[in-house]
């Protein structure tokens, strides 16, 4: 028998969940409650929610004017679970991101909601590439992450996540990232001379899959140019570009897409995490129109199009995306995020930390595991939830909702500060 749980007890979680759960360990209390920037425990006490469910929640938790329109869909007995069929919900949402994000930007795109997860998304992508080109392998890159279902985890680095696989990743090549050998050399040459080199061992992939701000890899940017070459090295050999935005995508980075400010066309992008705007679960892959080779129902699954979601997520559109205001406020908030982290760095001199990353997706480079991992647990126990990433847990990630007001974000910012002095 489970004892009957009091406050904030983890007793339930220890004697009922698997081993396999984390967040928990990390932030050992009980939450009951959030709204915006803030997270409330079963004591009431309250947390500055540094974390936005991993980039789930770029508009904070439970935002009312999604939450009013998600109560009023389901009043009206609105189709919560249709499959792939066409609803109204559906066609609300694909027609409003196409004339909301698409069309202002330029861009043409197909539809494909595959299941409702991230990695669901970006094992269509890969399934589809292969498809389209004949190809097998993908190349993708040092410290990247797409997932943990065996296709999502063959294009993924860390070594953590691949060894719980139990039998062979393969049908991936990894490449180095930008700046993997530091500034003065640009990998994107090695990857060129690769592929023109019919004695270089590496076959002809299908397609390059990466992330414009490595998320789980350690919050690694890759610059315009890299990216405009590998672009250029994409078209050159018919290579399929996909652009996983699942992380850093939503605004995350400043625009809708991450990849704007270096002008992609992209063949294939991937969205979640932030896509229904309130951390209900959805996913989208956007394709080039030729590349829609599909067959009907040849990639299908039981939860594609979250009809509740997709009525979530056009309520994020319209809020938020029908003019340029959430993009200057975070830029204006990334400056005052950046400036402030980097005056955190250089006060604590003797550690060497550094500040990474782009808009509103920012890491502090700690170095060590260890000393990021005592900032962090000081950090939450002062009342702030921030994760860690990189291939050692080196680097503090911040990501606070997009829509955190200033007072908040320089609160949060305060615990951060003092949990640095503290710690070093
Ligand atoms: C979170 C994430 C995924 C995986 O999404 P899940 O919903 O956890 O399967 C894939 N790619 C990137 C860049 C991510 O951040």
């Amino acid at each position: 028998m489970v004892q009957e749980s009091t406050s904030n007890s983890l007793f339930a979680f220890e004697a009922l969940e698997s081993n396999v759960r984390s967040y928990s360990r990390t932030f050992p209390v009980v939450f009951r409650k959030a709204a915006g920037a803030i997270l409330e425990d079963e004591n009431g006490f309250e947390f500055i929610d540094f974390l936005s469910g991993a980039g789930a929640l770029n508009y904070g938790h439970n935002d009312p004017d999604f939450l009013s329109e998600a109560k009023k869909y389901m009043e009206l007995n609105g189709i919560i679970h249709g499959l792939d069929m066409a609803t109204s919900a559906k066609r609300e949402f694909m027609t409003c991101f196409e004339a909301t994000i698409l069309r202002p930007r330029g861009l043409t795109y197909k539809f494909q909601f595959p299941g409702p997860t991230g990695a669901n998304a970006v094992e269509a992508a890969l399934k589809l590439a292969r498809k389209a080109t004949g190809r097998q392998t993908i190349i993708s890159f040092t410290n990247g992450f797409h997932g943990v279902s065996l296709g999502a985890l063959a294009v993924t680095g860390n070594k953590y996540y691949r060894n719980a696989a139990g039998i062979p990743l393969n049908y991936t090549v990894f490449m180095p990232y930008d700046r993997y050998f530091g500034v003065d050399y640009d990998t994107s040459e090695y990857i060129e001379r690769v592929l023109a080199d019919a004695s270089s061992g590496v076959d002809m992939p299908a397609a390059i899959i990466l992330e414009t701000v490595q998320g789980e890899g350690g919050i690694n940017t890759a610059s315009k140019n890299w990216l405009q070459s590998l672009e250029r090295l994409c078209r050159k050999n018919c290579i399929l570009l996909i652009i996983d935005d699942i992380q850093a995508g939503c605004g995350r980075t400043g625009s809708f897409f991450s990849f704007e400010f270096a002008n992609l066309s992209p063949d294939i992008i991937v969205l979640s995490k932030s896509l229904s705007g309130c951390g209900l679960p959805l996913s989208l892959l956007l394709l080039k129109p030729e590349l829609d080779v599909w067959r009907p129902g040849e990639h299908n699954g039981t939860f594609r199009g979250n009809n509740l979601a997709l009525v979530t997520g056009t309520a994020a559109l319209r809020k938020y995306w029908a003019n340029e205001k959430l993009s200057e406020t975070v830029m204006e908030a990334a400056r005052i995020l950046r400036e402030r982290l980097q005056k955190v760095a250089q006060s604590n001199g003797d550690h060497n930390l550094s500040v990474r990353g782009r808009g509103m997706m920012l890491g502090l480079d700690c170095n060590t595991g260890r000393l990021a991992e005592k900032i962090a647990r000081r950090a939450f126990e002062d009342g702030l939830v921030v994760e860690r990433c990189g291939a050692e847990h080196q680097v503090i990630k911040l990501l606070p909702p997009l829509t955190i007001d200033e007072q908040t974000l320089q609160r949060g910012l305060d615990i951060l500060d003092r949990s640095v002095n503290a710690s070093a």
